[in-house]
């Protein structure tokens, strides 16, 4: 037999974490069984379906390379087709059409609520004849069995049972002529013989209909793994509307697509303490059986880890290749500044995203006078910086060597001279060169940044305090 998994996402909203650990589930178990994995978009709720949302799927999927090898199948392109088996049902008494309009529905459920039942349609238009035709609109409800249970052995929290009685005759076919969820989620699986459908747990109440529905068409019954849900830090279930957690987005602020696969397989299940999985490992090591049945919390600090991770362990013509691009979105030309492939591996050990990078080498990079001062600044206008720094200028003006130790020796015996701590020093100069009080070394700093570079800024801080004095 061949494995056959599907993704089958509504194009409502962008993906999120959730989403994408379903799909990689998905994708892993078949690649796993050396399956297929199938692609289809759930687009038959017109009001709610997007075309950018179908893009996202698209888009979100190439960036994470979750390649699919069949599909996408549009649902919308089928509904011709799932008319006819409706029809089909229709004719074998599989299914019925349904009269009753919303007054009777209404009146039908308050009765039922003063009966203390549960509020289900009862089924009284089931046994009209066959034959019967009126004008009136109608809905198409399946005939679910009234009796006897429908079960399924979910293959991570085992046996699932459910009465036939509480189920009541699902609408297959609305009264503007379109299928419903359910019936095409049915249809479809069958097509693309699937033979394990991994999803949310928010299913599982769909999972005993569908069945019904697949045993009345004589079909297989595929084999059913419902994820538990992945929750934000306030415990509430993600949300597609929700863009700090569209996937996207994290392209966008610069993390890798391997962390955050490592990270969302993570989200929910379990090798032992094991903690990264490159792709290979993943596959390997993959199983139903260690997902977890309850629902997992996204964790920002443990995805930040991951990817500083897979920064530092990447190829560094990776990361240089990422870095280009962030230096081509904002119009600024990394040739004007450091050697990227000297200045890249100084950075990685202290940033986590590529954003992160990007904005830590910027200030190399940008102008002299584009340098811009933070806000604390106005705690070093004052006498003593002005002192310090007019000492620092006239050491590194004369200097004829280069490099890092020179240049620390300076700032070191400055310190000594005047007796002051050493960060008294650094902070003002990182001020002067990069606008900011925290950074890697001092002497890293002023080295990538050159002689010239380095005097200019400085002396334009000089005088910036100068006027302000
Ligand atoms: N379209 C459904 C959703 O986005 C998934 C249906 C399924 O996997 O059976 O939640
Ligand atoms: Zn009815």
């Amino acid at each position: 037999m061949i494995i056959k998994t599907r993704f089958a996402p509504s194009p409502t909203g962008n993906l999120h974490f959730g989403n994408i650990r379903t799909a990689l589930y998905s994708w892993l178990y078949a690649k796993k069984n050396n399956g297929i994995f199938v692609l289809r978009i759930e687009d038959t709720d017109q009001k709610r379906s997007k075309d950018i949302y179908s893009k996202n799927i698209f888009d979100t999927l190439k960036w994470l390379k979750l390649n699919w090898n069949e599909g996408p199948f549009f649902q919308s392109k089928k509904i011709k087709y799932y008319q006819e088996i409706i029809l089909y049902m229709l004719k074998k008494g599989l299914a019925y059409k349904c009269y009753c309009n919303n007054e009777t529905l209404l009146r039908m459920k308050n009765e039922k609520i003063l009966k203390q039942e549960k509020p289900r349609y009862d089924g009284r238009c089931r046994n009209l004849d066959k034959n019967f035709n009126s004008l009136n609109k109608y809905v198409v409800r399946f005939k679910n069995p009234i009796t006897g249970i429908v079960s399924f052995n979910d293959m991570i929290r085992g046996e699932i049972k459910f009465n036939n009685s509480e189920l009541d005759d699902l609408i297959i076919q609305r009264e503007n002529g379109i299928p419903t969820y359910n019936f095409c989620v049915v249809i479809d699986d069958v097509d693309s013989k699937i033979t394990h459908v991994i999803r949310g747990e928010d299913h599982i109440n769909n999972t005993p209909r569908q069945i019904n529905i697949l045993r009345s068409l004589q079909a297989n019954v595929p084999s059913y793994a419902h994820l538990s849900m992945v929750m934000n830090n306030n415990k509430i279930n993600f949300s597609k509307r929700d863009n700090s957690i569209k996937i996207l987005t994290y392209k966008k602020l610069g993390y890798l697509p391997e962390a955050i696969l490592n990270y969302i397989l993570r989200l929910g299940w379990s090798h032992g303490n094991q903690e990264i999985f490159s792709i290979k490992d993943m596959i390997h090591l993959f199983n139903l059986k260690s997902i977890t049945k309850s629902s997992s919390i996204f964790d920002l600090n443990k995805l930040l880890w991951i990817n500083k991770y897979y920064m530092n362990i990447s190829h560094k013509k990776y990361i240089k290749k990422m870095i280009v691009y962030y230096f081509k979105k904002n119009n600024l030309d990394y040739k004007l500044g450091p050697d990227l492939d000297k200045i890249i591996p100084n950075f990685l050990p202290h940033v986590y995203t590529i954003k992160n990078l990007f904005n830590s080498i910027l200030y190399f990079y940008i102008k002299d006078n584009k340098i811009s001062y933070p806000d604390c600044i106005n705690n070093y206008l004052n006498f003593d910086t002005l002192k310090i720094l007019k000492i620092v200028y006239k050491k590194i003006l004369i200097l004829k060597d280069w490099n890092l130790n020179v240049i620390l020796n300076i700032i070191k015996n400055i310190s000594l001279r005047l007796k002051i701590l050493l960060k008294e020093i650094i902070i003002p100069i990182r001020l002067a060169l990069i606008g900011k009080t925290h950074s890697i070394g001092i002497n890293q700093i002023m080295y990538f940044l050159g002689k010239e570079k380095s005097l200019f800024r400085i002396k334009k801080f000089i005088k910036y305090i100068e006027i302000s004095l």
